[in-house]
Order: C-alpha cells, then structure tokens, then sequence
C-alpha cells in the first residue's frame, strides 16, 4: 500500500501540535524520550499480554479502528483485544496507553509514539482507538491513522533538528542509519521520514527479501512516496517495485543487497533514472530509490534509415 498524503492544512496542524510539545519538553537534540512526553501529557503506558484479565476488564462501549466502528454492542477490553488481535490501544477515558507486549521492541516505541499522537489530536478522542498490526505499521490507508503516523514522524524526528541533519550530507542508506541512530528510531521509520520530506520525485520500498521469500509475507509491504513523486508517478505499483528491486539484488542475508540505476515511467509514459539502493535489517528488506533525471528515449527500430552526416 501507497503512504497516503494528507491536506496541508491538517498537515500543518499536526505539525504544529507536535511542534509546542518539542517546545514544552525543552528539546534540545537526538532521541525524544516517549516517557518525558507522557509525563508531560501525564498519560499512562502499560504493558498488557492477551490473557490480562486484571489490566484489560473494562466494558468497552464503543471500539474504533480506523474511524470504522467495529463493536456495535458494550465487550469486554480483553474480548475486544483477542477477537481483533488488538496490538495497542488508547483509553481516552483513564488517559492510557495499552501496548501489547508480545510486539518486537522496536515496534513498541512506534506504536507508543502513535497511540500518543492519538492523544494529541482532539478530534481522534471521540473514538475509543484501537490498533490492529495493520493499522499500526506507518502507513494505513485509512485517514485518521494515516495522520496519527505523520505526528509520530513530526514527534520522533523534531522538524527543527531533522532538517539540517537531513540536507547536510548527500542521502543514502548508510545516511538513513545514520539518522536513525541520531534519532533513536528504528532504521524502517527513518527512512520513511527522509522520504517524506524530500522535495524530489523519490520512493522507498519496504517489503520481503527479493531472493528470499518468506510464505505469508508479501513482497511490497509499503511504498512511501514523496509528494513530487506521488503527483508524477501515480501508476507506479507494487509489481513495478518488486520487478527493480529483483533485477539487481543479492542473496545475502542482512546488510547491502545491491544498489543499480533503474528506470520508472511517469504517467506520461516517459522513463526516469533513479538510483536505489537496497538493505535488509533482518526484519524488512528497504530500498530507497533517488531521482536522477529524465532518460533520453532510446531509438531501436528508426522507421527511416538514420543518415549522419558528417560533423552532425
Ligand atoms: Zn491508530
């Protein structure tokens, strides 16, 4: 699925939510600590496993995912949890933040960061949010946590530091781990980061291992677009992705599986040279793919004889 893009007003609202939190933590640079933040929105955070009667034994009246009610009669927190596989939830009512806590911890800082971002925004407490794996990964179709994920962004990656960080040096994916390290966030929300912010046509791929594929996993998880790319090239899909990625990829296991220029249409059908690149963290495979410039079309079958003359 495709990152969806919001309208610049909301966008610049959630910016500036996020932004007076900076300014109230005092921020002064590198990772944002989630447990400052909820000191100062005085949220709660626990840990709960599906079986926790004691932590999840309140009635649940309404259940919202996505802005999609889906329970239409009062259910018990801890059927609700299993039934929906709930991995995090946000429980406006005793300003708390329930986590699942069999999710791998670098999941559990973004899903953190999303079940604030829930907080944060007034308009999402009306629900009673709860968050599928679906949902939480940074890039659900559905609107609400399409912008519950753009503020964990803005949060984890504050504006004022990350964009001189981000346009000091040339981006890459060796650049990308660099900032995740910066930042404290895991390698898969930085790069989604850089590409949303980049004002070029760029894209980045998350998926399974091109040459190593995993039964249940597909092979294009997310596609992130910047803004200049997603208004170019909106036919750009899934197969497209899978196609360039497994034209120059190695079967090494983690680290650097290849770097290649490729060729993408616009929607105008004229080709485009990116240069990608491609890592696998052992969790997902990530290719992050850069903007060179148009490519000349190539002449294979001239309909008249070409005649060069001399000096032409
Ligand atoms: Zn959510």
């Amino acid at each position: 699925m495709k990152n969806l893009l919001l309208d610049g007003r909301t966008a610049r609202d959630i910016e500036d939510r996020v932004a007076r939190i900076h300014r109230d933590l005092d921020y002064r640079g590198g990772k944002v600590e989630l447990s400052d933040v909820r000191a100062l929105m005085s949220l709660d955070l626990a840990y709960y496993a599906a079986d926790d009667a004691g932590l999840l034994s309140e009635v649940v009246h309404k259940l919202t995912i996505g802005a999609k009610q889906v329970i239409k009669r009062p259910l018990l927190l801890i059927e609700a949890v299993r039934k929906l596989e709930l991995k995090a939830l946000f429980v406006p009512d005793r300003k708390q933040i329930l986590i699942d806590a069999s999710l791998p911890d670098p999941k559990k800082r973004w899903s953190e960061g999303h079940e604030i971002l829930h907080s944060v925004l007034p308009w999402h407490s009306a629900y009673m949010l709860g968050d599928t794996k679906i949902t939480l990964t940074p890039g659900c179709h559905d609107r609400i946590e399409a912008e519950a994920n753009f503020g964990t962004g803005r949060l984890f990656f504050p504006k004022a530091e990350f964009e001189p960080v981000l346009r000091s040096a040339p981006m890459s994916m060796q650049r990308v781990r660099q900032i995740a390290s910066h930042f404290g966030n895991t390698i898969t929300s930085t790069l989604w980061r850089c590409v949303e912010f980049d004002d070029q046509p760029s894209f980045a791929v998350i998926g399974a291992h091109p040459n190593r594929p995993q039964p249940g996993t597909p092979d294009v998880e997310h596609i992130v677009q910047s803004p200049a790319f997603a208004q170019r090239f909106s036919k750009f899909s899934p197969q497209d992705a899978t196609g360039l990625i497994k034209s120059y990829c190695g079967y090494q296991r983690t680290g650097p599986l290849g770097m290649a220029e490729v060729m993408v249409l616009d929607d105008d059908g004229q080709a485009h040279a990116f240069v990608a690149e491609t890592f696998c963290n052992g969790y997902n495979t990530l290719t992050l793919a850069q903007y060179r410039g148009p490519k000349s079309p190539q002449i294979t079958k001239p309909e008249t004889p070409l005649i060069l003359l001399p000096g032409s």
